[in-house]
């Protein structure tokens, strides 16, 4: 498989513990889509937080290089960061520097997502305290 912006071989190389193949000259990333399943897998922990949301494309120069088709760009989730993705699901490319992006747009999402979990935790842990109380303390509390 050759690099779709240098036509250089890709090697393969293992990144956070997920095989992908990564150019030497232009220092991209080619994952293909369950890499990216994985890459996310590695950030979010909780299946209803990820699914990647394709909301804008255009079209690229780049060429997949699985299919050689010409790919599209589009908008990562709701950030201001473009992806290559081929249309036959082949697989994501990532320029230089990307891949960092993408997973710290991943990591302050699921930091945001943790604090609102902790919220609802304490509640949830505040209104069984209230119903484990006798009536009576609970009346007690009241008028103290
Ligand atoms: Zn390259
Ligand atoms: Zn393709």
């Amino acid at each position: 498989m050759n690099c779709p912006k240098c036509d250089k071989e890709l090697n393969e190389k293992m990144y956070r513990g997920i095989q992908v193949d990564s150019c030497s000259t232009c220092e991209g990333m080619w994952l293909d889509c369950e890499e990216l399943d994985e890459l996310e897998d590695k950030v979010f922990d909780k299946d209803e937080l990820k699914g990647t949301t394709i909301f804008r494309t255009f079209p690229t120069d780049l060429k997949c290089p699985r299919c050689g088709k010409q790919m599209k760009k589009f908008n990562y989730r709701y950030y201001d960061l473009e992806l290559d993705y081929c249309e036959g699901q082949h697989g994501f490319w990532l320029d230089k520097g990307e891949e960092k992006r993408v997973l710290e747009l991943m990591q302050e999402e699921a930091k945001k997502m943790a604090r609102k979990f902790n919220l609802e935790e304490n509640w949830v842990k505040t209104l069984r305290r209230l119903k484990t109380k006798d009536f009576f303390s609970k009346l007690k509390d009241l008028f103290r």
